[in-house]
């Protein structure tokens, strides 16, 4: 084992030529791609024990993607032993593990390692870890993603409950479900999946839905034997596969962006709602959208509807005004008793960067810099805080396709900039604030004429002033042409 990442010792100095935090699609892609380019010095820092990023987190019933397996994989590693269209968790895991094996990637990821800041000294950076160790590091990659913070809800008397409450991205697998009373906050991208997937086998799955979500029916079906030998054999067969279902996904931006017409998906899912309740009405009223579909994330399934018409499943939908010992109670004053509660409740997205302590040229922290809004240029690169990159940053989010593309787009700009410092004999790059300032504005006004603004609803793509920083405003290939290199009058050498 490489002795720079065996156990901290506190008030130990490490140094490395670039510093990656996170070891998922966004760190690991960056980590083959800074080898692929020469610059082999450099270290991943995961809080984990074991890479995955979010795909390790999530290991809840029924976690699967909702983008298909050939376009949620590298295009530079390709996996043509895909078993389903739409792969589950324990395969994109597996996968991401081989990425990490194939490209002999495990000697240079520190586990353990909770990055806590970073502090630009006017020549690099000092990367605090909680275990009081510091990486000194020329460059800083930021592969941390938006989704691993998780959101539990401040509900009165939560602390009281008897039984047992647990976030789905910190699934308690030592709690036996089956049989017991279930209670399931949340019906978003999560809850969708692991909601069907539980039901069958608890007594009672009571599910408190604030806002109903738009479900539209999913593709997934096995990749046969067959369809596999032949991807392995004719890899262009698969590069096919891929093309068309990138194009399949890249039409959808104009109806995010036009949200009239989202009416045609709207039909769909309608068509698929009516279906799906056309024995009970009642609970057709009940879930039901009141937003503009493509608002929120659309969610793809075909076992969640199902699941909510079953016996054992009631759908909540008056709000909850407490917890206590023994069960939820809502704003009626009905207690719905339960044995566990679990929390489809999402993931606190703006400030996981800026709870870090930050600290740029003069003394700037990134938590003030983002206090009106979290704000990069391009999402990868922050006024005020040369030589850091984030990967999947403010506004690189899709609605629509698979993050690793928006990721590959990233990591041959970062290289870019990389290669422009040290063409220059520079000590670091840093990003010229009204170019900055410039692209939010144009960002902003794409946004504020799309359906996650108009159409009617709140999501986790807006922060608290309404405004989306979270969401790339157009297609995949537009930020991959402006991410193409390095634009010298976006940047200052220092
Ligand atoms: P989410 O989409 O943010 O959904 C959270 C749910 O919890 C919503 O239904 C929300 O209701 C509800 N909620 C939050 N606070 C509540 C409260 N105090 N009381 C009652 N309900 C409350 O979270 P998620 O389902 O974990 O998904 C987050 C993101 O992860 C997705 O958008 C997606 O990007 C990603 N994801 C991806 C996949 C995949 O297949 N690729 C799978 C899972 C997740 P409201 O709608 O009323 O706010």
């Amino acid at each position: 084992m490489n002795e720079r990442i065996g156990a901290a010792v506190p008030g130990e100095i490490v140094t490395v030529d670039t510093a990656v935090v996170g070891s998922g699609f966004a760190g690991l892609g960056m980590a083959v791609k800074l080898d692929e380019a020469g610059r082999r010095d450099w270290l991943i820092l995961e809080k984990g024990d074991t890479l995955g990023g979010t795909w390790r987190d999530n290991e809840y019933p029924g976690c699967a993607c909702d983008v298909e397996s050939h376009l949620y994989s590298f295009s530079f590693r390709q996996n043509p032993a895909w078993t389903r269209t739409f792969a589950r968790q324990p395969e994109i895991r597996a996968y991401l593990e081989d990425v990490a094996d194939h490209y002999r990637l495990r000697d240079r990821i520190r586990y353990g390692a909770h990055v806590t800041g970073a502090e630009w000294d006017g020549t690099g950076w000092d990367v605090r870890l909680a275990d009081g160790s510091t990486i000194r590091a020329r460059f800083v990659v930021f592969g941390t993603g938006a989704l691993h913070d998780p959101a539990i809800p401040d509900i009165e008397g939560l602390d009281r409950f008897a039984g047992t409450a647990f976030h789905s991205a910190q699934w308690d697998h030592s709690r036996e479900l089956r049989g017991t009373r279930v209670a399931v906050i949340g019906t978003g991208a999560s809850a969708v999946q692991f909601v069907p997937a539980i039901a069958p086998d608890v007594e009672s799955l009571t599910l408190f839905q604030r806002t109903a979500p738009w479900v539209l029916p999913k593709g997934d079906k096995p990749i046969s034997d067959d369809a596999r030998r032949r991807y392995r054999r004719f890899p262009l067969l698969q590069r096919l596969a891929r093309t068309a279902l990138y194009w399949r996904h890249e039409v959808l931006v104009a109806g995010f962006m036009n949200p009239r017409l989202m009416k045609v998906i709207g039909r769909v899912a309608t068509t698929y709602l009516d279906r799906s309740f056309a024995n009970d009405p009642a609970l057709k009223a009940k879930v039901t959208p009141d937003f503009t579909i493509g608002c929120k994330r659309i969610l793809l399934s075909n076992d969640y509807y199902p699941a909510l018409r079953r016996d054992n499943v009631h759908v909540e939908t008056t709000g909850i005004a407490r917890v206590t010992e023994t069960g939820v109670v809502t704003a009626d004053g009905v207690e719905h008793p339960c044995d566990t509660i679990v929390f489809g409740t999402g993931f606190t997205i703006a400030d996981s960067l800026s709870r870090m302590t930050i600290t740029g040229r003069d003394g700037a922290k990134l938590g003030d810099a983002w206090r009106g809004g979290m704000q990069a240029l391009l999402g990868t690169t922050v006024a005020g805080f040369p030589n850091l990159f984030l990967l999947t940053g403010p506004n690189t989010g899709l609605g629509h396709s698979s993050m690793v593309l928006m990721i590959e787009s990233q990591i041959p700009y970062v290289l870019d900039a990389m290669d422009t410092v040290d063409r220059h004999r520079a000590t670091a790059i840093d990003t010229v604030r009204e170019r900055q300032d410039d692209f939010n504005t144009e960002v902003q006004a794409k946004l504020e004429k799309a359906v996650w603004s108009q159409g009617g609803c709140n999501s986790w793509y807006l922060d608290e002033h309404g405004r989306n920083r979270t969401l790339w405003p157009g297609a995949t290939f537009t930020y991959r042409r402006r991410t193409r290199r390095i634009d010298p009058a976006d940047h200052v050498l220092i």
